[in-house]
């Protein structure tokens, strides 16, 4: 994709602050962190996002995930960590390149990455199961 900046950074077309590279990922410093050492994890091939993105890439991103958030962990001393992944408009994907956050998290930080829990019931809960389960 010509005009994706994401391919262009992951690429080494637009220089980064690169914490790990291999032959088909890039991980780098988000320039908006939601906290010290938030990094995103960038495929060098371009998919879209999720749904786009080919099995075998979803699970090399997956294990570069643990490798680096167990690094990140110790080396930043965070308390904890959050892996975020958006897809689409409504779930606030700004970047049309799958890219999976790093967030590093530390006592106190005031970030609120986490939802607000809803309410449901049992006829909603089996409506879900039918639409999913017998699609
Ligand atoms: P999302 O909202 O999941 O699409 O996340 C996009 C992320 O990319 C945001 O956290 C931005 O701060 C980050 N971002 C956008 N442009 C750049 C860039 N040129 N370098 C590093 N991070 C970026
Ligand atoms: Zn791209």
């Amino acid at each position: 994709m010509s005009d994706c900046i994401f391919c262009k950074i992951a690429n080494g077309e637009i220089p980064s602050t690169t914490l790990y590279e291999d032959e088909k990922f890039r991980v780098i410093l988000d320039l908006g962190p939601a906290t010290k050492g938030h990094a995103l994890i960038l495929p060098k091939s371009h998919a879209a996002d999720l749904f786009e993105l080919p099995e075998e890439t979803a699970c090399g991103a997956m294990a570069l995930a643990k490798k680096m958030a167990t690094r990140m962990k110790e080396a930043l001393h965070a308390d904890g960590f959050n892996l975020v992944q958006n897809n689409g408009a409504a779930a606030g994907q700004t970047v049309s390149h799958f890219h999976l956050h790093l967030i590093p998290r530390y006592e106190g930080d005031g970030q609120h990455i986490l939802w607000n829990p809803g309410t449901t019931t049992p006829e909603e809960m089996e409506s879900v199961r039918k639409a999913v389960c017998e699609a």
